[in-house]
């Protein structure tokens, strides 16, 4: 007998019926012996919708700690349901909040860091031959606010648990059947990965393929967990995560990743003294607003420009925290720009094998496209250009450093049977 950790996410659990369907999925590993711990997501688009909702309501950012009340209601509503559809199926199980499970975060609204797991109601009730039903997502501060773990965070929820009850697996099900050499939605002939390691998944993550939250993927290699994506709708193998994965041969760039949560924000005519740079960052840390990529240009009549990447759902944060410091900093104007992406290569084998950065701009380029910013490191490389023809762009890149398969990547559908 193991003892398993599953993760569905929003698209899994979308409707009554899909429900119904991963509860029979439940129950299958159930029978074959295991004990299961189940973390689950919030319905379909519901973390959006509540999202909207708070938008109708406030005209200014909402509050952060109304807003995690309000998200967090929609893993309940799941976990109450597939209970239901577990117990009817005959089996016994029981649903708990992230509180409930001993999830404890920092005190940070949005996108909290797990800092301990209690999980002693979660194994007394694996003890009492239960499934047990955990919401994703969500956390508690130790002065017993509730938390959320950021966009995708169920997947956290689920490998910091696996670990925290020391599972033999954590599976994440999801609604493509592994990860891709890049997004199949984008690439139909994307090439699926039998296993990939844990720090390319990281880059990619990181770099915003959504199949796995970032924070998820560094919990499974810090305390080793082993971690498998694979389809909620089909028994397709999926891809294993994992220390080492060996490399096919001729292939340097293992992934293709792209992220939409992206701004630029360019601070003009600062005055040249030391220092500046470190005041502009140090006020958006004390915020809690992540900088990705810096360009600082020369310095003329006394007075320099840089340019800098935050989220997306960041900028209005960053633009007024800037707004604040105007008189300390000295600066002439402040601008900002939108519809953005950040396209981003990864692959191990990079940093042995030169050109590669090279024939990415290339490609790009060919393409009539410009390229506002680039950072490299030793295993990947990412250019910021306009939204409009993202597509293009990482289909080109996929053909271009040979990842294009002969066969039709699986994405969502129904269920298929063995
Ligand atoms: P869930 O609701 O199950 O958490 P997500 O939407 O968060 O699902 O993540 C799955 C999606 O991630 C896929 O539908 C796919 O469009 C996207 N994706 C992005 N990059 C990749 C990749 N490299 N491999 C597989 N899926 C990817
Ligand atoms: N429901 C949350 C979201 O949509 C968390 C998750 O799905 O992992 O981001
Ligand atoms: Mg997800």
């Amino acid at each position: 007998m193991s003892l398993v950790v599953m993760k569905f996410g929003g698209s899994s659990v979308g409707d009554a019926e899909r429900m119904k369907r991963v509860a029979g999925r439940i129950a299958e590993r159930k029978r074959e012996g295991h004990q299961c711990v189940v973390v689950v997501s919030a319905m379909g688009d519901t973390t959006d919708d509540l999202i909207d909702l708070s938008k109708q309501i406030c005209t200014i950012a909402p509050p952060a700690r109304e807003m995690d009340m309000l998200l967090s209601t929609g893993e309940q509503v799941s976990i109450a349901l597939l209970s239901m559809a577990i117990q009817s199926l005959g089996l016994k199980a029981v649903s708990f909040t992230g509180w409930q499970a001993g999830m404890y975060t920092e005190a940070v609204h949005g996108k909290a860091r797990i800092t301990d797991i209690q999980p002693e109601r979660v194994i007394k009730a694996l003890h009492e031959d239960k499934v047990v039903i955990v919401a994703g997502f969500q956390g508690m501060t130790e002065d017993g606010e509730i938390t959320t773990l950021g966009r995708g965070g169920s997947d956290t929820t689920a490998v910091a648990l696996a670990a925290a009850i020391q599972a033999d697996v954590c599976e994440i099900y999801t609604d493509v059947d592994g990860v891709y050499s890049t997004d199949p939605r984008i690439v139909k002939v994307a090439r699926k990965l039998d296993a990939i390691s844990y720090d390319e998944m990281l880059e990619l993550a990181n770099l915003g393929a959504a199949v796995l939250h970032p924070r998820a993927v560094e919990y499974a290699k810090n305390y080793n967990v082993k971690l498998v994506v694979r389809s909620s709708f089909t028994y397709n193998e999926g891809t294993m995560v994992k220390e080492e994965a060996a490399m096919e041969q001729g292939i340097v760039v293992r992934g293709i990743a792209y992220d939409k949560n992206v701004a630029r924000i360019s601070i003009l005519g600062v005055e040249e003294k030391p220092g500046q740079l470190a005041k502009v960052f140090t006020a958006l840390a004390q915020e809690q607003i992540d900088v990705d990529i810096i360009v600082q240009s020369g310095v003329l009549n006394g007075q320099a420009d840089f340019s800098f990447t935050v989220a997306l759902s960041d900028l209005d944060k960053a633009l007024g925290v800037i707004e604040s410091i105007r008189q300390t900093v000295g600066f002439r104007e402040v601008t900002s720009e939108t519809d953005l992406v950040k396209v981003s290569i990864v692959g191990a084998g990079m940093v042995s094998t030169p050109g590669v950065a090279a024939k990415m701009f290339e490609v790009i380029s060919d393409l009539g496209i410009s390229i506002l910013m680039v950072s490299t490191s030793e295993i990947k490389t990412s250019c910021v250009i306009e939204n409009g023809r993202l597509n293009e762009v990482v289909q080109a890149l996929h053909t271009a450093y040979g990842l294009d398969t002969d066969t039709t990547a699986f994405v969502g559908g129904p269920a298929e049977r063995r």
